[in-house]
Formats: C-alpha cells, sequence, structure tokens
C-alpha cells in the first residue's frame, strides 16, 4: 500500500467509488436521507444506462440514447471526484486515485461495476479487430451487432455465453433471439444454422422461465449446445474453438461461424481482486466480500459494497444493484447513528430476456432461487407485449428519472424500500 501523503490529501464522511447505477442511487438515497459529506470518485463524463445496448445491437435504438451527462444525476451537495481510483486501504481508511490524490473516509461504499477482460479469451481481441464479431457488452460495439445482424444473408450466426459470473445473464439470449426473429421476418431464417454456445447446462436455472425459453429455442430452431465453455477463436478461419465443461479428457469442439456475438469474461477491476476487500473465495473474479443479505463487509465494518463488483450470490443486474442500494443506504444510515444494521437484501433480481420484437419475459428471483414476481395482478410467465414496451420505453424512462434519483417505482414500491431506510 502507498504511504505518502500529498498536497491532494482529503477526506470525505461518506466516500462513493464508482458514479453508476449502484453509486448514483445509494448516493441519492444518502442524500434524500438528509446525510452530507458525501464524495463520488467517479472518472467517466458520461452515465450509460446498459440495458439498452440490447436494443441497440436489434437496431431499434441509437447507441447515444444510452448515454447521458453523469454531471447532470450527481446528487446536489454531494462532492464529485472526477478520478479513478487505484488502490484501497480498509485499514487506513483512504483511497488512492489515478491522479495522485489520497482520499480518507470514515464510511466506503465500493460500487465500481465490472471489469471486462477482452484478453482473457485467445483470438477474441483479434475477431473484434476483423470485423465479423460483436459484443453488446460494448458501448462501442453494440451499433456492430445490429450492422452484422442486418447484413447477414444466411449461414452459421454464432451466440456466446460465457463460463464465469457475468453483468445481466439474459443479454447473451435477448440478442440471440433478436436476430433469430430479425432473420424470420426477413424470410431467412431458414437458410441460418443459429447455435447458442453456452457454458451453462440449460437455457435458465429457474424451471419456470426455462419452461418459457425452450419453446422459444424450439420456434426459431436454435442448435443449443450446452455446457461449452469457449477457449479459443480462431479468427482468420472464423472458428471458435469450445471445451466441453468438466470433462477429464477435455473434450474439444470447432464451430465455424459467419457472424459471432461474444461475451467477454468478466470479474472484479484488477484493484479490487488484489485489495484486502477481495473474497479469498473468488479468487479469479475477485469479487468485495459482503454478507449476502446486509451487503456489510465482514472484515471491515465501515465498508460496504454492491452491484456488479459485490460478491453476492445471485445475478448481476441493474435490477439487484437498485434494490441493493436502499440495503446499503439504509444500513450505512444505522450505523452513522449508531445502530444495528437491520436492512437486509433478499436476492432480488429482475432480468427481462426479450425473446422477439415486441415480446418479452420477465424473469424474476431472489435467494430461494424462486420466482419472485413483484408485479401484481398480471401473468409474467409468459412472453408479454407489455412488458416489452416496460423494457423499451418504461424502464429507460423511469431509470433517468425515477431510479437515479433515489425514488421508487410505484407499483414495485412495497418491496422497494425496507423497513430500515425510514430514517
Ligand atoms: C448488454 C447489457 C444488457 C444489460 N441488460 C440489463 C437488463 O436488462 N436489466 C438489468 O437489470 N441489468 C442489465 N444489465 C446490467 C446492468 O447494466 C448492470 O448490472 C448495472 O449497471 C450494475 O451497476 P453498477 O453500478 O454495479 O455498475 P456500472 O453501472 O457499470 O457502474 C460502475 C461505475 O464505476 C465506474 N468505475 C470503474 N472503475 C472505476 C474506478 N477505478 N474508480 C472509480 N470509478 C470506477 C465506472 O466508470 C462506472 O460508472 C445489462 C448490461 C449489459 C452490458
Amino acid at each position: 500500500m502507498s504511504e505518502y501523503i500529498n498536497s491532494q490529501t482529503t477526506h470525505s464522511r461518506i466516500v462513493i467509488v464508482g458514479g453508476g447505477t449502484a453509486g448514483i442511487i445509494t448516493a441519492s438515497l444518502l442524500q434524500r436521507a438528509g446525510q452530507t459529506g458525501i464524495a463520488i470518485i467517479e472518472p467517466s463524463e458520461q452515465h450509460f444506462y446498459q440495458p439498452i445496448w440490447t436494443l441497440v445491437g436489434a437496431g431499434l435504438v441509437q447507441k447515444e440514447t444510452s448515454a447521458r451527462t453523469e454531471a447532470r444525476y450527481i446528487p446536489k451537495g454531494v462532492r464529485w471526484v472526477q478520478d479513478a481510483v487505484t488502490e484501497i486501504d480498509p485499514e487506513k481508511q483512504y483511497v488512492i486515485t489515478h491522479s495522485g490524490a489520497r482520499i480518507g473516509y470514515d464510511f466506503l461504499v465500493v460500487a465500481v461495476g465490472i471489469q471486462l477482460n477482452w484478453n482473457a479469451i485467445p483470438g477474441l481481441t483479434d475477431a473484434i479487430q476483423r470485423g465479423d464479431a460483436s459484443s453488446n457488452y460494448s458501448y462501442d460495439l453494440a451499433p456492430r451487432t445490429w450492422d452484422l445482424i442486418r447484413n447477414f444473408k444466411g449461414g452459421t450466426a454464432l451466440f456466446h455465453m460465457p463460463n464465469n459470473p457475468i453483468k445481466c445473464p439474459g443479454a447473451p439470449q435477448k440478442i440471440m433471439y433478436l436476430a433469430a426473429d430479425h432473420f424470420r421476418r426477413k424470410g431467412i431464417l431458414k437458410d441460418v444454422n443459429v447455435i447458442y454456445g453456452c457454458s451453462t447446462p440449460a437455457i435458465y436455472g429457474v424451471k419456470e422461465y426455462a419452461a418459457v425459453l425452450s419453446q422459444v429455442v424450439a420456434r426459431y430452431g436454435i442448435d443449443t449446445r450446452f455446457k461449452q465453455e469457449l477457449i479459443e477463436i480462431r479468427p482468420e478461419k472464423k472458428e471458435a474453438i469450445f471445451q466441453l465443461k468438466g470433462d477429464p479428457a477435455q473434450q474439444r469442439t470447432t464451430i465455424p461461424y459467419d457472424i459471432l456475438h461474444v461475451v467477454p469474461p468478466q470479474s472484479a477491476p484488477d484493484f479490487v481482486r488484489d485489495s484486502p476487500l477481495a473474497d479469498p473465495d473468488t479468487p479469479k473474479e475477485g469479487w468485495v466480500k459482503v454478507d449476502k443479505y446486509t451487503l456489510q463487509h465482514p472484515n471491515y465494518s465501515n465498508v460496504f459494497a454492491l452491484g456488479d463488483v459485490a460478491g453476492t450470490p445471485n445475478a448481476k443486474t441493474g435490477a439487484a444493484a437498485s434494490r441493493q442500494a436502499r440495503v446499503v443506504a439504509s444500513n450505512l444510515v444505522a450505523l452513522i447513528r449508531g445502530q444495528e444494521p437491520t436492512a437486509r437484501y433478499d436476492g432480488y433480481i429482475a432480468c427481462p430476456v426479450i425473446t422477439a420484437y415486441g415480446r418479452m419475459l420477465l424473469c424474476e428471483l431472489d435467494y430461494t432461487h424462486r420466482p419472485a414476481p413483484a408485479i401484481p395482478f398480471i401473468n409474467t410467465f409468459k412472453e408479454r407485449y407489455d412488458m416489452w414496451l416496460l423494457k423499451k420505453y418504461g424502464l429507460p424512462w423511469l431509470y433517468w428519472n425515477v431510479l437515479l434519483r433515489g425514488g421508487t417505482i410505484p407499483l414495485m414500491a412495497k418491496r422497494e424500500v425496507p423497513e430500515g431506510l425510514r430514517v
């Protein structure tokens, strides 16, 4: 750990590292709860609403609609340090930034999101550079996904889902269904071999949703290859090499492709993975160790983590980050007041799986790993047009205008505001 103090040494009572979905919502909630002395450390000029990148890749919206000026969403009275954290010392309670500033804190919230490891699969970056592979996991590449889909005349369209945890694990199959639906509407689906090269053993981990998605797969005639881990791409031959997961013989399959949608392996950012906050049980990814209910670090009680970087045992989604922010804000306020942090995150995640242009299945789960539907009155266990409208228009509006401002979505308010936040 660095030992220097320079003229850039400052202190904030509450430091939030990362001003993405989780960081901004937490800051807004803390500010609404009357807390002062908050700093957000965030390097980016722009704030991104990443869930819309699926629709960018499907040619439905421009990528620019997903980006807005970060400054608009920093809550009033919160200090924005436009810099990147490079080091955290939880013993001495400070962080070091890229520019060399040392910022001390009383309470720390880690919300730095996920790191995309493009170099972790040999040939991946070359395949991207060649132009016949793309990924909705990048703001700049998502438009290329649409170019590949709309210019496709027939052959093999390969969609990849990696082995380790990723943000929005539904995203790799959403773009596959949209592509297949586009090919169907264009009348070329019969000339296309859509392959899903996927590391999981089934289309979805919960049987109620898997049943619906299996029908979607059958409808498009998708060739699913489960338990397959992508280990290499040979861009010049347009081949993807998969290895059967857990196979002692390490059996390999080569899948030639014409277009490829690929998902980079993901982890916590390196400086988090290398810090004392990282969970030794996830050495490869380095997620921040937290109590899965209170989101408090077990070794450093003044440290919380949430969003994609937190080591909770569930899927990493914006919906989870939003729900977690309420728990972190509530528990932090309790701690500041010398009370027990009693708010608990129930593991809620929402994964809106788009199954066609105009159709969506809303998968909702909690730590019980059972469906946890939050929207009352309607049957969300089927593909729906109204859910599609929610995804395309409703959620982006709610994100920018309600959630980032620390508000709650009315229909889901009962589940969204834990007791402890009523401060
Ligand atoms: C293609 C795609 C589709 C998705 N679809 C959905 C969906 O339908 N529904 C859903 O709920 N979720 C979806 N997600 C996931 C969702 O976007 C994330 O789970 C969510 O953004 C997580 O919030 P976060 O704050 O943890 O991370 P982010 O929102 O990524 O924010 C992390 C922030 O930390 C900042 N940061 C990084 N490094 C540093 C550093 N060193 N110092 C300081 N700051 C740093 C970054 O600049 C960023 O602003 C999707 C994601 C993708 C890519």
